[in-house]
Formats: C-alpha cells, sequence, structure tokens
C-alpha cells in the first residue's frame, strides 16, 4: 500500500510540475508537435508531417486558413467542382513560394502546404550536397485532365484534381543546373541529391514516383496527395 501511494504521490507531483512548467511557460512546446494545434507552415514539421498534410487535405477551409498564416504569395482559385473525374476544391495560385517556380501554378491547397515545407528540406540538402541554395524549381505542371499516364482507358491521374506535381529539376543559386533525367542514379553529389531529395518527399507526399519506379518517370519526380502510398 505504501507503494502504491509512493507511485500516486509521485504521479500528482509530476502533473503538476509539467503543469506550472506549461503555464508559465518553462517548458515550450515547439509548434506542429500537438497534434490538435493549428499548424504552422513556417516552423519545422513535427513527428508526422504526412499526416497533418492529409488532414489539411480532407478540410479545405483549414488548409486555406493554414496557407493564409505563412509567408507564401497566393490567391485563392475559383471552386471548380470535379466532373468526370477532372476539377480543382480548394485551389490557390502560387504567386511566390519560398523557392522561385519556373511558371505560376494553380494546385490544391493542400498539395501547397506539402511543398511548402518540403522546400526547406531541398534547400538543406542542396546546401549540404552541392554547396549552393535553390534558386529555382523547374516543374511541368500540376494540373491536366487525363488519366494516368495520359491512357485512353483506365483512372483518372491525380493531376486531373491538382492534386499532384511533376518536377523536372533544380537551378542552384551559382547557377549550375540538377536534372532528374541526366543526374539521377550518377554517383556524383548532383545524383545524391536527387536521391534524398526523392526520399524526402515521401515525408510529405502519398506517392512519389521517379525514374525507378517505370520508364514515365526517367526524366521527373511525380508527388501527389491520393490514396496510394507508394515511394519508388
Ligand atoms: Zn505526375
Amino acid at each position: 500500500m505504501r507503494a502504491l501511494a509512493f507511485v500516486l504521490n509521485a504521479i500528482l507531483a509530476l502533473g503538476l510540475l509539467v503543469w506550472l512548467g506549461l503555464h508559465f511557460a518553462w517548458i515550450r512546446i515547439p509548434p506542429n508537435i500537438l497534434p490538435w494545434a493549428a499548424l504552422n507552415l513556417d516552423a519545422p514539421p513535427g513527428w508526422s508531417p504526412r499526416l497533418r498534410i492529409n488532414s489539411l487535405s480532407m478540410d479545405g477551409p483549414q488548409c486555406l486558413m493554414t496557407l493564409a498564416r505563412s509567408q507564401l504569395l497566393y490567391t485563392p482559385v475559383d471552386e471548380r467542382p470535379v466532373k468526370d473525374g477532372c476539377g480543382l476544391e480548394s485551389g490557390v495560385k502560387i504567386e511566390r513560394s519560398q523557392i522561385p517556380y519556373n511558371q505560376v501554378f494553380e494546385a490544391r491547397c493542400a498539395v501547397v502546404a506539402g511543398l511548402y515545407w518540403y522546400e526547406r528540406d531541398l534547400e538543406a540538402l542542396a546546401r549540404a550536397h552541392l554547396g549552393a541554395g535553390i534558386a529555382r524549381i523547374d516543374h511541368w505542371g500540376t494540373y491536366a485532365c487525363r488519366n494516368i499516364n495520359a491512357r485512353k482507358e483506365g483512372r483518372r491521374s491525380q493531376h486531373a484534381t491538382a492534386n499532384a506535381i511533376d518536377i523536372a529539376g533544380f537551378v542552384l543559386s551559382d547557377g549550375t543546373t540538377v536534372q532528374v533525367l541526366r543526374d539521377w542514379g550518377t554517383d556524383t553529389p548532383k545524383g545524391r541529391f536527387l536521391a534524398e531529395a526523392h526520399r524526402g518527399a515521401c515525408r510529405y507526399f502519398n506517392a512519389v514516383l521517379g525514374p525507378n519506379y517505370n520508364a514515365e518517370h526517367r526524366n521527373h519526380f511525380h508527388f501527389d496527395l491520393g490514396r496510394a502510398r507508394i515511394c519508388r
């Protein structure tokens, strides 16, 4: 009995200490750690960024509010309800993000939120492997009303709802370029950077496809927030 009383008292005392710590802000919980607290895209992601991004994907208004609190420059896009598998819901048009893109694009809010976090990692990876920052991300687009791999039959691609983006390469701050087609799989700093950039995207996107997946992806990475989980 005595031991039990001791344990209970210890738990109570610990609880009181934690409460005091939080109350007087001796203990500070970093943003994005508590799953019920609002997301802060300008702070490092917590332990499960992909789960958080998927929650945003299911809640358009919440996602748009989260983007509005970030440094991203964008304009909301009029709703284009999905018809025959194509449309754009909770869409935004990116004017300027932390890293510039080669062309303005529209995408579903959650894809943009994922990219926003991913850009931080990309920048760090480029500095580590290539000794330069990223001046531009070259993408081939987000929205296209088409089936997977542009086949006549089959399911709609995630691009049909702008729930995906294709990235072909990067321009570094020193002017050099990294291209998936040219540098993927090479035993060079650029090749290692691309391998890590591919793997790193799996933290934020449900499907991440590259040259190892199939020949159609030999020249770009495809990221999407569809239901399939694949990282290859
Ligand atoms: Zn794609």
